[in-house]
Parts: C-alpha cells; sequence; structure tokens
C-alpha cells in the first residue's frame, strides 16, 4: 500500500474529474478507460504474444511434418526460447 498526499487508494478522472478508486479501470461517470494509457505495455505484450504464436505455429509445423522454415532456424527460434 502506497501512501497518497491527497487522498488513500483516490485517483481523479482526466476527463471529467471525477473521484475513482485507485483501481478502478473505468471512470464510473464518464466511461472514460484508463488502460488506454497502457499502449506501450500492450505492444510489447502483442509483440511477445505473436512471437509466441510464430514459435507455436513452427512447433506444430515439425511435429505435423509440414515444415516450411528450414530446420536451422527453427532449431534457433527455438534454443531462444528454451534458454
Ligand atoms: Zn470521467
Amino acid at each position: 500500500m502506497q501512501k497518497n498526499k491527497i487522498k488513500k487508494g483516490v485517483k481523479y478522472c482526466p476527463q471529467c474529474g471525477a473521484e475513482l478508486k485507485a483501481e478502478d479501470k473505468f471512470c464510473l461517470k464518464c466511461g472514460y478507460s484508463f488502460e488506454k494509457r497502457k499502449k506501450k505495455v500492450n505492444i510489447k505484450r502483442l509483440i511477445i504474444a505473436i512471437i509466441i504464436i510464430i514459435i507455436a505455429w513452427a512447433a506444430l509445423r515439425v511435429i505435423t511434418g509440414n515444415t516450411i522454415i528450414p530446420q536451422p532456424i527453427l532449431n534457433l527460434i527455438t534454443n531462444k526460447t528454451a534458454g
């Protein structure tokens, strides 16, 4: 728990100024979403998700024997994730 100078566990809506709980993800008055502010994090997550999907897809190709990616490249990808 962090001590706040203004009020404990309280934040204010940047759009309408309504007093909200610190854990609120959107404004109860105007519906402003605080999630939008975390765009940078979302992009990182998206990149990680895409990498995971590519690896999973590549692994599936190997398992099914329909590999498009050359084996040495596949080994590099799998080695990176294993370590
Ligand atoms: Zn608001």
